[in-house]
Order: structure tokens, then sequence, then C-alpha cells
């Protein structure tokens, strides 16, 4: 009897108590409701109840398309915790509100295996990551000899839908490496749950894709430790300097460091030199082995025009054999 009629009050209150989310069953022998806050952070609770209810706690199952197993795991002990407080009283209404507070207050539900990735594999012992559990923002600073970038990422609540938010708080590289940072990092977040343009005739419908952990892992990896490991492959030297201090910001400067197509660090007049020196034939191709793509840089007008950089050569080459002739002719 007691039983029916914490389901008559269940069936009333459910969606103004828990507006979204679907009662799906409500019978004594089995009680199933969808608790859900989007459409990723969404759980079927299933209820039954033990013999002697409500002296002994609900039995309770969950179960989500979307959370990972360990997220269910725990959330299933704390319901269970939960239960033994209620013992003795109705615990529908009270433990679907606990699930919903659950999925309110954790934003890392919906990316906690990511967020083990970063902590496990990506992150090392020289490094920092914080987590603001409550907040959904992850912020760590990745180290590379005496190069460092620190980042916040916000993940917000339509997570997967909705990529991350990045934000580049400190970083002692130049500040034009620092940009292709921050544009690559927001172009990688933005590809993950926006349509291509184009897409091509044979790709399956697209779906948006999680963005913390690749983002996480480029900033880190192919950002930060990468650039700091190079060596301009034309002098074999370091494209950064040691020291941060001594980084170069003018453009134009020998050793100023120029990021190619292909991501690869060359200094400017390193690479200066290389574009303008044949052979030309097929454009020039970047000197690093294994790599050989086309080199593609503003700053160098023929890296885009083979025709240009030959007329170029070739004018600069008579002018030194007339500078030559003129030498020869003064008898110097
Ligand atoms: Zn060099
Ligand atoms: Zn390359």
């Amino acid at each position: 009897m007691a039983i029916n009629e914490e389901l008559t009050t269940l069936k009333e209150d459910f969606l103004s108590r828990l507006p979204g989310s679907e009662l799906i069953t409500c019978h004594p022998s089995m009680v199933l409701a969808r608790i859900s806050r989007t459409a990723f952070k969404e759980v079927r609770v299933a209820i039954q109840f033990p013999a002697d209810y409500p002296d002994n706690p609900l039995l309770v199952e969950l179960k989500s398309k979307t959370l990972s197993a360990r997220i269910l795991d725990s959330l299933t002990k704390l319901c269970d915790e939960e239960l033994k407080k209620w013992k003795g009283k109705q615990q529908i209404m009270s433990l679907l509100v606990f699930v919903k507070h659950f999925l309110d207050e954790n934003p890392f539900i919906a990316c906690s295996d990511e967020i083990m990735y970063i902590k496990k594999e990506l992150v090392s012992e020289h490094d920092d990551l914080k987590l603001k559990q409550k907040a959904g923002i992850v912020s760590m600073t990745i180290r590379q000899q005496r190069y460092f970038l620190s980042v916040k990422l916000s993940v917000p609540d339509a997570y997967p839908t909705d990529a991350v938010s990045i934000e580049i708080t400190e970083c002692n590289v130049p500040p034009d490496l620092l940009l292709t940072f921050a544009g690559q990092s927001q172009e990688l977040a933005r590809r993950c749950v926006t349509p291509p343009l184009k897409p091509k005739p044979k790709d399956p419908p697209f779906e948006p894709s999680p963005s913390l952990q690749r983002v996480a892992c480029l900033l880190a990896n192919d950002c930060l430790r990468h650039c700091v490991a190079q060596k301009c492959s034309l002098c074999k030297k370091p494209a950064l300097p040691d020291n941060p201090k001594e980084v170069v910001v003018d453009l134009n400067a020998d050793m100023h460091v120029e990021r190619i197509y292909c991501g690869h660090l060359f200094h400017f007049k390193c690479l200066d030199t290389y574009v303008k020196t044949p052979p030309f034939k097929g454009g020039k191709m970047c000197p690093v082995s294994g790599c050989g793509k086309r080199i593609y840089h503003d700053k160098w007008v023929t890296t885009k025009n083979t025709k240009l950089a030959e007329d170029r050569w070739a004018h600069e080459e008579a002018r030194k054999r007339e500078l030559s002739e003129v030498v020869d002719f003064l008898g110097l």
C-alpha cells in the first residue's frame, strides 16, 4: 500500500521536480526513469523494491549509452550510500533527484576517460595539472627545457557536441609561434564539432567528436614539446635559443624562427638562403629528411611561384656577372 502511494506521488511530481527527464515505467514491480541533463549526460535508472521496503534500501541499476562504465560504477556506489540514509522513508524521488544533481554538478563526467588520459599519459612529473571539478576547467602547464605553456581548457555543458574553449594564459615561445599554437588548437577544436564545408561523398554523416584530449595533446606534444626540441635542419642548431630570454622577436633577424606549412622550424637566414637558391623546379621542398613537403610561406612569394623564383635567381646571377665584368674591366 505504501509503495502504491509513493508511486502515485512520483507520477504527480516527476516532471516538476525533474524537468527534461522521463518516467518510463512506474509499477510496483519496477520503476524505470531516464534522467538527463544534456543528450550526452543521460542515465537510465532501474529501480526495484526489496522485501521490507522502505526499511531496506531500493535496488538500483544504472545504465547509460554515453557515460563511461567507470562513471556509472562510482555513481552506483554513491547512490547505494545515499539510500542507506533514507531507510524507513520514501526513497525513489530522493534517489532520482540525487542522480540529477550528480549530472548537474560534474561537468567532467562527459570527458572522464579523456581526463584520465591527460592525467596519466600526457602530463609528466615536470608539468602541472589542475582540475576544477565544479567549473569543468582543466588547467595545465607543460614544460620542455626552459620553455612552458599554460592553458585553460573549459568543458562546456553541451560537451562533446560543443568543443572545449581554449585560453592560452602564458607561454614563453616567440609571439608569432604562439599565434600558430593558438590558431592550430582553435582550428582542431572547431573541426571536432563542425562538419566540413565540402564533405567527401563517401564520408559517413558527420558526428561531433570529443575535443578535450586532442586539443591538450596538440598543444603539449605537437606545439610546445615538438617545437622546443626541434633543430633547424639547415644549420643543425636548435631552432629556439636555449634561454627563452634570448628569443628573437624581430621578424627579419637572421635567427628569427620560421615555421613552415609542414610544421618544421628554421632560422630566417637559413631558410631565406635555401629558398633563394636553385633548384627551383617543382617548387622548394622542406629539407627535413622524411618530410619533403612543399614549402609555403607568406614571407617568400617565390615559395608560391616557381617561375618567379627562377627569374629572381637569374636576375641576381646576371647582376653578379655584370659586377664581376666591371671588376674584370677595371683590372681589380
Ligand atoms: Zn638554422
Ligand atoms: Zn617539413
